[in-house]
């Protein structure tokens, strides 16, 4: 497949409370792979042991390229409840570069398929969000179908999280049922680390592995190509340019 990896689109660093590395750790890990930019997503306040939200009012002030890679400030905001309410204010969500939402079981005990879908249908049309994270996940099953298609509608990015596969049960199949949505109605997505440690900065082995095995359009994987994905910052962020 063509591809070389210009960002990881998701990353923690030791203000999450339970991951191991610094910002400045990860950044050198970036560079070091050749990747022009990484996406800093610290977990949202609703996480135990998370930043407080004043971490992500201020997190605009970090420079824009460390050592010669583009860093973009945003979060991992968690779903809340499933009318889709996230756990940071809208003004500061709107000032960050790059915000994923996600399901986290620490944080929203699972429901029904129905609820799972309401919340992504609501995150989907959240004009402050930039990606749906680790949707694999099968505490949280809902109607794909119906969620891919409103990314579609919304301009919203789908998230392969290359770590789901490992600690996130029938993230694989689901991922893969997803990705086959995706592909089909052209919803883009981004593949990803989810990095808790140094060493896992870049390893999407296991998303690339699942889209290759589907003959997934290279030109749908946003961080694949440099000039793609330097157009979506440019989009998300009118910086870099
Ligand atoms: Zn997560
Ligand atoms: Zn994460």
């Amino acid at each position: 497949m063509d591809f070389q990896l210009v960002a990881d689109t998701h990353t923690h660093a030791l203000a999450s409370g339970h991951a191991y590395s610094t910002l400045l750790e990860n950044l050198h890990a970036a560079k070091a792979i050749g990747l022009s930019f990484l996406c800093y997503t610290e977990h949202g306040p609703a996480m135990e042991d998370a930043p407080r939200r004043f971490y992500f009012h201020n997190i605009k002030n970090l420079p824009d390229m460390v050592e010669g890679v583009g860093l973009l400030k945003g979060a991992e905001a968690n779903i809340c409840d499933y009318e889709g309410t996230l756990d940071l204010p809208e003004k500061d969500l709107a000032a960050l570069d790059w915000v994923i939402a996600s399901y986290h079981t620490q944080v929203i005990d699972p429901s029904t398929k129905e609820d799972a879908t309401r919340g992504w249908l609501a995150v989907a049309k959240n004009p402050l969000v930039d990606v749906l994270g680790h949707c694999g996940d099968s505490h949280y099953d809902f109607d794909q179908e119906m969620v891919v298609k409103a990314c579609k509608e919304h301009g919203k990015i789908i998230e392969i999280n290359s770590h789901s596969f490992e600690v996130r049960q029938g993230s694989k199949e689901n991922c893969r049922s997803i990705a086959l949505l995706c592909k089909e109605y052209r919803v883009p997505v981004v593949v990803s680390s989810d990095a808790h440690f140094v060493t896992s900065i870049g390893k999407v082995g296991n998303s690339l592995a699942l889209l290759e095995e589907i003959g997934f359009p290279p030109e749908l994987i946003l961080n694949g190509e440099y000039n793609r994905f330097l157009q979506v910052v440019r989009e998300k962020t009118g910086r870099f340019q």
